[in-house]
């Protein structure tokens, strides 16, 4: 696609990115096959295609409108398109550096600025998040049905934390909501890595990896909490942790990017671009350690009561979280993890599109939210499973917004299974 970008923009980092980026679209559409706003609406400007064409006009110098803001604000950033474009078009990259300009355009309404002033605010910090969830989980029983569903109710999981043993240590990032909504993961994480030879460990000054504030157009704002973790975590990585573990995917596709959003920072882009290095979804730690693996299962099974033959294979659907398939480009991993620990998967159905949870979405845009959370549900439930596993908190509680069925982190799953 030819370019001329707006003088405001050209000889800045952000324009020459976006320039690179939309001289790789041939507007070629293949994009919109897969993207799940494009199916749901069928407007042009819903679709990767036009989508890329608006921040095209808006970044050679015309008029930015609410237009632009409204289309831009209904993408899901779920990456879809970029799975599925021919031409290696990076649009996250873009729609980020498009969001940025736009919120700087287009004024919001108050009450649209007061949500996101909300969120930025509560999301992020586990002190003011937890309290309040504490408070709608113990107002839940009363609470009409509709507004029932979005609270999810408190868990009571196996909270015991091996103690560090092993010569080989990793890191793991606690993150904002998931110590409040699903205190268990990461507890999970580090049983099973404590039994494939791993120690792990955390570090109590890290904490959000930046998503929620970055992604809400506060930017530079996300950069301070990508610093903060940095600075958390840099004594580790030079006493020898050898991966930083995530076990939300989406926070995982973020720290992948700490590299790339810090590279103007001279006091930072080095020790950013480690970071990036060394993070590590969780299924890539286990599946590192498949030799390990296989024993520790070929073990738990002898320990059984029934015999691996003769038991029935628990069946599991899994949802394969966007910010791992299209994100971390993560495919087929977790799947195979627990099929070689005994688990059936159940087909699902159109597992590439996105459940509708996409960070703050399912807050900010409700309608296209719960519709996308409708098809998901039918699809995941489709299989007849036992039990629904997934990689993501968000995905997590939303889609368990949706279905009777138990939805747990796979991690969780695997680590029953071992037990
Ligand atoms: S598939 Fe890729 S090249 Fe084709 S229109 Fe979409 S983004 Fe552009
Ligand atoms: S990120 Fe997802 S919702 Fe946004 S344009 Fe791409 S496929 Fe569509």
């Amino acid at each position: 696609m030819k370019t001329n970008l707006a003088e405001f923009i050209r000889d800045t980092p952000e324009g020459r990115e976006a320039n690179s980026i939309l001289r790789a679209c041939v507007h070629c559409g293949f994009c919109t096959a897969t993207c799940p706003t494009y199916q749901l609406l069928g407007d042009e400007l819903d679709s990767p295609r036009g989508r890329i064409y608006l921040m095209k006009e808006m970044l050679e110098g015309n008029v930015v409108t609410a237009k632009t803001q409204k289309h831009l604000d209904r993408c899901l950033t779920c990456r879809a398109c970029e799975t599925t474009c021919p031409s290696g078009v990076e649009y996250g990259r873009l729609v980020d550096i498009g969001r940025n300009i736009v919120e700087q355009h287009v004024r919001r309404s108050p009450v649209e600025t007061l949500k996101r002033v909300a969120l930025r605010a509560i999301v992020p910090r586990p002190a003011l998040f937890q309290p309040l969830l504490r408070i709608g989980q113990a107002l839940r029983p009363l609470l009409p049905a509709a507004l029932k569903r979005k609270i999810p109710e408190r868990t009571t999981r196996n909270l015991d934390w091996p103690a560090p043993r092993h010569p080989r240590r990793m890191l793991v990032l606690d993150g904002c909501v998931q110590p409040s909504l699903a205190p268990g993961i990461n507890p999970a994480t580090a049983r099973v890595l404590d039994r494939l030879g791993i120690s792990l460990i955390k570090d109590e000054t890290a904490g959000c990896c930046g998503a929620v504030t970055f992604h809400l157009n506060r930017q530079d704002d996300g950069r301070d909490y990508m610093r903060r973790n940095i600075d958390a975590w840099w004594p580790h990585v030079e006493a020898g942790a050898q991966a930083i573990v995530i076990t939300a995917s989406g926070c995982g596709t973020l720290v992948k990017e700490y590299g790339h959003h810090l590279a103007h920072d001279p006091r930072y882009a080095e020790k950013a671009a480690k970071i990036s290095a060394l993070s590590k979804d969780i299924s890539e730690v286990v599946l590192g350690e498949k030799d390990k693996l296989e024993e520790v299962i070929l073990l738990s099974t002898q320990h059984s009561a029934l015999s691996p033959a003769s038991e029935a294979k628990p069946r599991v659907a899994f949802h394969s979280p966007c910010s791992l398939q299209h994100g971390l480009k993560i495919r087929g991993t977790v799947e195979a993890i627990l099929v070689a620990a005994g688990f059936e998967l159940t087909m699902v159905p159109d597992s590439h599109l996105c459940c509708g949870s996409a960070g703050t979405y399912s807050i900010l845009e409700p309608e296209l939210s719960r519709r996308l959370l409708k098809n998901k549900v039918a699809a995941l439930e489709s299989g007849a499973p036992a039990v629904i596993a997934t990689a993501n908190i968000g995905c997590l509680t939303h889609i368990q917004s949706g279905t009777a069925i138990n939805v747990k982190h796979w991690i969780n799953v695997l680590d029953e299974r071992l037990t």
